[in-house]
């Protein structure tokens, strides 16, 4: 598939930036949610933003760490080998359930009770981009899901929103003018002749 050039890319993306935020200013979600989706299918699929609660968390909590209680060691909880340990009857009356997770430290050997354990997560550095975002909150029936769509539904635009302008940063840095096109040259060449205009005045 040819590559999607950059001028059209842009124009489709201010377009639809202008339309989400009026939208987002005057609450029509439908709308915000629209020009979103549009903004992301624009961008080449190289730079397009994934739409995923799941790969969200993960990407969210992949520096987990885990702390091992005997040696203080910390493995990062998503490398940890985490097995099924069949509890006593008596252990098992206590915790309600037949098994219990564990997982055993590679420093000291010392098998660990996985809900028990102490998790560390360090904070990323700000700003950060992952690529992708959660999925967007569902309004449903009910008071309070009417009360608080507005403002999850904001947040969650926002930030969908940011991780847009940073792909599309990235699509600009990264675009090579397809043949017969080249618009960067054209703008240096632009401002080339207004500096010379202003050193002759
Ligand atoms: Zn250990």
């Amino acid at each position: 598939m040819p590559q999607a050039a950059l001028p059209d890319v842009n124009t489709i993306l201010i377009t639809y930036r202008r339309e989400r935020i009026v939208d987002l200013k005057s609450k029509r979600f439908t709308g915000a949610l629209g020009s979103l989706l549009s903004m992301n299918a624009a961008l080449p699929k190289k730079y397009q933003v994934e739409i995923s609660t799941k790969k969200y968390n993960l990407a969210l909590n992949k520096n987990i760490l885990a702390v091992c209680s005997k040696c203080k060691d910390e493995p990062e909880y998503h490398s940890l080998i985490v097995d099924d340990y069949l509890l006593s009857s008596f252990g098992s009356l206590v915790s309600g359930t037949k098994y219990e997770k564990r997982w055993k430290c590679s420093k000291c050997n010392y098998v660990n009770i996985l809900s028990k354990t102490e998790l560390i997560k360090p904070e990323p550095k700000k700003p950060f981009f992952l690529g992708v975002v959660p999925d967007p909150p569902i309004l449903t029936k009910g008071l309070m899901s009417e009360i608080d769509y507005p403002s999850l539904f904001e947040a969650w635009a926002w930030n969908f929103s940011v991780e847009l302008e940073y792909q599309m940063g990235k699509y600009r840095v990264e675009y090579k003018p397809q043949e017969g096109e080249e618009p960067e040259e054209k703008l240096k060449g632009e401002e080339e002749e207004k500096i010379e205009t202003l050193d002759g005045f």
